[in-house]
């Protein structure tokens, strides 16, 4: 799949053994690189950091390990790679790897971002969720006073996606990437929707064919909006469809007890109530319901969470603007619109949905 946007152009190779056209990658379009640092963590580095420097044989390859998940997305272990980059003696012909899912590859993007003005890297994703978050060139680390706070828009060389990798993946990350498939779909085709309820009924069991189709799917569809609006000027906001009540979740649960596409599918089914309700979406909310619940999902706002303090989250919502809450919704599925919210509707809305 090819990826186009204002500041470049770039591959997705996806598939089962896509490891192997890493080399082939870099030699035809990488040619003159000197020094690679691959950027991973422990749980994906332990099962999969030999084979992938296997495939980099002829190579100076050096390795830098940041702690799994979310941890990996703090100043500190930013700054900590860049030390390890300048101490390995890394130049403006090095390259950056990441290799694991989007918390990997939004620090790794920063760093490569970031180092010496910017040198090239490549993702490797891990993970489902990664389906989205490799592709588009956002890349971040936290600040304490918000996620995703500190960063860039700056894309990859490539991202190879070898599906192999997914095998060893939990139940509960599983769920959170399927999410971003479901949300691909929703925005922007009711047929691949359609396909996902009638084909899909258990993430665990999943064929690679199937992944393949969903990840493939989703990934186009991420495309034809980045291509369109590399920096979020306009219809890219339509990636938020159920984020916006999903990040308010994962903020006042506390990031880890919940993940991230495990609240964004609570974000989207009271996204799809508010649609319904208030743009008349035809729209089968059970027969969804149902299937969610299947899968394994939770449908609900775990509970011991306030209304009030979601909606203040809510108000630091990056669509937010002078303090009006601002929601994708769905005219019909594959048709989004941003749409914005009084703020005492919303309130309502959300206590009848929390009961
Ligand atoms: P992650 O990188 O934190 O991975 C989740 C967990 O799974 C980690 O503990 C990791 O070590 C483990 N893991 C990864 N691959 C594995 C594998 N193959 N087998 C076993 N364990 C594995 O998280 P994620 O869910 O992939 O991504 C979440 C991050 O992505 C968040 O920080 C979010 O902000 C970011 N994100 C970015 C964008 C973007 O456009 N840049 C979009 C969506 C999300
Ligand atoms: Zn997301």
């Amino acid at each position: 799949i090819q990826i186009h946007t204002t500041s470049k152009e770039y591959p997705v190779i996806l598939g089962a053994e896509a490891l192997t056209a890493l080399a082939p990658f870099l030699k035809e379009h990488l040619s003159n690189v000197t020094k690679i640092m691959i950027i991973t963590d422990s749980n994906v580095g332990d099962r999969y950091l030999n084979q992938v420097k296997h495939q980099l044989g002829e190579y100076e390859v050096v390795t830098h390990l940041v702690p799994n998940g979310e941890k990996a997305k703090t100043f500190d272990v930013f700054y900590d790679c860049l030390t390890a980059a300048l101490q390995e003696k890394l130049d403006r012909k090095s390259l950056f790897i990441a290799l694991g899912g989007g918390a990997i590859g939004d620090l790794c993007g920063f760093v490569a971002a970031s180092f010496m003005r910017g040198v090239p890297f490549i993702q490797l994703p891990t993970t489902i969720l990664a389906h989205d978050s490799a592709v588009g060139g956002k890349v971040a680390i936290n600040h304490p006073l918000g996620k995703n706070m500190i960063g860039a828009f700056y894309q990859p060389e490539a991202v190879i996606y070898d599906i192999d990798f997914l095998q060893s993946l939990p139940a509960m990350e599983r769920r959170s990437g399927f999410a971003e498939v479901m949300k691909h779909a929703l925005i922007n085709d009711l047929h691949f929707y359609q396909w996902l309820l009638t084909d899909i009924d258990n993430l665990q069991t999943i064929t690679t064919e199937q992944l393949q189709e969903c990840l493939s799917k989703g990934i186009k569809v991420k495309e034809s909006v980045v291509s369109k609006d590399e920096k979020e000027l306009g219809i890219r906001a339509f990636l938020n469809f159920g984020h916006t009540l999903g990040h308010a979740i994962e903020a006042e649960a506390g990031y880890g007890s919940i993940t991230h596409g495990e609240a964004v599918v609570i974000g989207m089914v009271f996204a799809l109530r508010l649609s319904k309700k208030l743009l008349h979406l035809q729209f089968e909310q059970q027969e969804f319901l149902e299937w969610l619940h299947k899968l394994g999902y939770s449908t609900k706002v775990p509970s011991g969470l306030y209304e009030e303090k979601l909606i203040d989250r809510m108000k630091q919502d990056k669509k937010t603007i002078g303090q009006v809450i601002q929601f994708v919704l769905l005219e019909e599925v594959g048709k989004p619109v941003l749409y914005k919210i009084d703020e005492n509707v919303l309130l309502e809305e959300l206590k009848q949905f929390m009961k």
